[in-house]
């Protein structure tokens, strides 16, 4: 149905995505008496989730901690019904979220935002869409996810594939029913770990074509306990508040037992390997993405990281009868936690099948995609259907895909020619009022990202009320504040091993993206302290200013 465009309609902010960061931001604005409008690509809200509907897609951090703190009676009456929830599960949530506090009325569908320019007389971002909609509002908040923009492999042929080819990450909504059928995988990374499983219950042959193996951890999914979830809402608060300050170290926010907070050994160089071993499993029986963080120097020192693999290979080749196939899936060519981490269900298992077969592409690379499947260097594998799991331009592919042009007619292009700058990973100097929720140089992908972008959106509410009391109109990062947080940032992440995953958080999937270390990984109990101590001084490191509208 064709849409009425919006003609220059005058806003007090306009926020673009209503994934869970647009939709916590428009409520947060609309309780301040702001006016807001999102604009957002899909024609529902859940960003990420409403996007990933591949076979198997769920969150890879446990249901009661991935879900929005800010509302009491919300996380009260949630029901979750399991450990790990499904795709379908927490897109009915940010349904619910959007009903729940009316916020679709503001919200407008099936719209891309194509450019967004500062416009410095009147002081305003105007904002077009690929639908002709035309907005301005001094104030612009990013809430377009770091995992938007998929990537489309650069694989000879690919266009002349005759069956059916599928983006894990644009799933049809009417899903696929694969039953009989001979399908690859192409991608090994989370989406392709949780897909696989599923999808070789349905074909009748799965080949998964792997370039490099990715780790692992099993996610013990099961239903929820209701008296644990019971005992858990009942001290909710305090469960947020360790979330929030972050005790654990590396991934903050995806704790769930008290003891998950701290490692059970600072290091592994200084345990015997029956103790190292005893740690390891019982961090494996506990399962998911915090297992990185049962040794205290796994992500820190390679030998201990080396040692925590070792167990890791050894449950690989535990599961996996095949030893050829285990040892493919064994990765050595980068530190375990490097690459993010995935989370499985069933995944090793799932080579034991007679009708699931790997390549490694290492040892047999594909020649190219041809009408009826792959020609790889030594055979052609016939197809029905093609899934590509290959990833995403990551935390900077959304933000540089539009025109976004700041001061001077400033491209945000040019200036992240060389790799994102942005101070606290926030705001780019040279781009007044426009805030970046969970920004490259914050913790986000690090980190339990609902944390992550309350706690940013939280922050820019207690700014734009600083603001309000003191009568300025602008705000923006100071290019020395933004230079120190970028130096702050690489130097994180030099002292862990971070940069040596060769990663997508470090844009290593993107063919001719700059290597630049994009998250911060201190954690996110030390970034929301800098924060806080950035706002209670002043807002150290941006400058405030009067809008020329007053002039
Ligand atoms: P990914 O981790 O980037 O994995 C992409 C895979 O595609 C890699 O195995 C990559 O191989 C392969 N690939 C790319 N181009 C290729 C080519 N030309 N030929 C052969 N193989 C190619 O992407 P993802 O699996 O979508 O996951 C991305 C991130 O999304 C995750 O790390 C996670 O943060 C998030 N995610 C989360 C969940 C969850 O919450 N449960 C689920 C899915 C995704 P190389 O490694 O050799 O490049």
């Amino acid at each position: 149905m064709a849409k009425t465009p919006e003609q220059d309609e005058r806003f007090d902010a306009i926020i673009v995505g209503a994934g869970f960061a647009g939709l916590y931001a428009l409520y947060r604005l609309r309780g301040a008496g702001l006016r807001a409008r999102v604009y957002e690509a899909g024609d529902n809200v859940g960003g990420t989730w409403y996007w990933n509907r591949y076979p198997g897609a769920r969150c890879d951090a446990e249901s009661l901690v991935y879900s929005f703190s800010f509302s009491e009676a919300l996380e009260q009456e949630w029901e979750w019904s399991e450990r790990y929830a499904t795709q379908p599960e927490i897109l009915r949530y940010a349904e619910h979220v959007a009903d729940r506090f009316d916020l679709r009325r503001d919200i407008r569908f099936e719209r891309r935002v194509a450019s967004a320019h500062f416009d410095e007389i009147p002081g305003l971002w105007r904002v077009v869409t690929d639908q002709g909609d035309r907005a301005q509002a001094p104030l612009c908040l990013m809430a377009t996810g770091c995992l938007s923009v998929p990537q489309i492999p650069d694989i000879p042929g690919l266009d002349d594939f005759a069956g059916q080819r599928y983006q894990a990450s644009l799933w049809p909504h009417e899903g696929v029913d694969f039953e009989g059928q001979r399908v690859g995988v192409i991608g090994a990374g989370s989406s392709a770990i949780q897909a696989v499983p599923i999808i070789a219950e349905q074909a009748s042959r799965l080949t998964v074509f792997q370039r490099t193996p990715n780790f692992s951890v099993p996610a013990h999914n099961a239903a929820l306990d209701p008296e644990f979830v019971e005992e858990f809402k009942t001290h909710y608060r305090e469960h947020r508040r360790l979330h929030q300050r972050g005790l654990a170290s590396g991934f903050g926010g995806v704790e769930i037992q008290p003891k998950e907070f701290a490692p059970a050994a600072p290091s592994a160089l200084a345990l015997s390997d029956e103790q190292l071993d005893r740690i390891c499993e019982e961090w494996w029986e506990i399962g998911g993405a915090r297992f990185l963080g049962a040794i205290g120097d796994t992500m820190i020192s390679e030998e201990a990281n080396q040692l925590v693999a070792d167990f890791v290979h050894r449950k690989i080749r535990e599961i996996v009868k095949d030893p050829i196939t285990a040892e493919a899936l064994c990765p050595t060519s980068y530190p375990i936690g490097t690459k993010r981490i995935c989370v499985d269900t069933g995944y090793y298992e799932t080579y034991n099948r007679e009708d699931v077969r790997l390549v490694d592409l290492q040892t047999t690379p594909i020649e190219r995609i041809v009408r009826d499947g792959i020609q790889t260097t030594e055979e052609h594998i016939p197809l029905d259907s093609l899934v590509l799991a290959t990833g995403f331009d990551a935390m900077t592919g959304a933000l540089l895909r539009m025109d976004i042009r700041g001061r001077n007619g400033q491209r945000l292009r040019d200036k992240w020619s060389a790799g994102p700058r942005a101070y606290l990973g926030l705001m780019a100097a040279g781009f007044p009022n426009l805030f970046l929720i969970t920004g490259p140089g914050s913790p986000s992908v690090l980190s339990n990202m609902i944390v992550s972008i309350e706690q940013h959106v939280d922050f820019i509410m207690d700014c734009l009320e600083t603001m309000k009391i003191r009568g300025v109109e602008q705000i923006e990062a100071s290019p020395e504040a933004e230079e120190q947080w970028v130096a702050h940032v690489n130097e994180v992440a030099a002292a862990t091993l971070f940069p040596k995953g060769g990663s997508w958080y470090l844009g290593a999937n993107v063919p001719g993206k700059p290597r630049v270390f994009m998250p911060y990984a201190a954690g996110v109990g030390p970034y929301r302290k800098i924060c806080e101590d950035v706002a209670a001084n002043d807002y150290r490191g941006f400058i405030f200013g009067a809008s020329s509208r007053d002039a």
